[in-house]
């Protein structure tokens, strides 16, 4: 009975993980409108339908997208791009990460490979913290086509669109949507396959 029996003194790490990959299946975003809010939901829904009927083509990338999950798209672009430091990143309740590492440099390795997980490693300005998305109020959707097409409005008119890029970023296509209630980003910076409810 002389074997000491060893007590750790140190309280745990508070029960942290540390940041990595694997964070990117956690507090999982949706890409299906049926997680957008009431009248968004309606009027996305409205939308990519006129656009399928004109011939366009839509995939949805993004939809609801929890705070959380904001929350560690931000800080994995940031650490990973060396804009901020591991132990910059403020806590957040209910996600027990720990950014810091032993070393600096796998602390930049975990959050970059955590930002390849999420898909978003070309990005060129972080990921909001918070954003419209948050609140079921806006979808990311890349929307493309061959030659000109007509696309009913939300007054029930057809909009012929015969001008370039055939993509969400033309003019005609944009002011279609607006009629249904689903602006394109019009923020600063560029965010290509985002709208929303107000354009934010
Ligand atoms: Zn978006």
């Amino acid at each position: 009975m002389g074997n000491s029996v060893s007590v750790r003194l140190q309280p745990r790490i508070q029960d942290k993980e540390l940041s990595g990959p694997s964070w990117a299946g956690k507090f999982k975003g949706s890409d299906s409108t049926r997680d957008l809010s009431g009248n968004f939901r309606l009027a996305v829904d409205k939308f990519i339908l006129a656009m399928k009927e004109a011939g366009m083509r839509v995939a949805i990338n993004a939809t609801y997208r929890p705070v959380k999950r904001s929350y560690l798209m931000h800080w994995a672009w940031r650490i990973g791009k060396g804009k901020a430091r591991p132990e910059d990143a403020p806590a957040l309740g209910g996600v027990d990460i720990e950014w810091v590492h032993e070393t600096v440099a796998q602390s930049v390795n975990a959050a970059k490979e955590l930002m390849a997980a999420f898909g978003i490693a070309t990005l060129g300005t972080s990921p909001a913290l918070r954003s419209q998305h948050n609140l079921g109020l806006a979808i990311d959707m890349s929307i493309s086509w061959n030659g000109a097409v007509s696309i009913r409005d939300a007054a029930g008119d057809m909009v012929k669109i015969d001008t370039m890029p055939h993509s969400g970023m033309n003019r005609q296509l944009i002011k279609v949507g607006e009629s249904y209630g689903v602006k394109k980003y019009g923020g600063s910076g560029h965010d290509a396959p985002h709208w929303s409810n107000n354009g934010r």
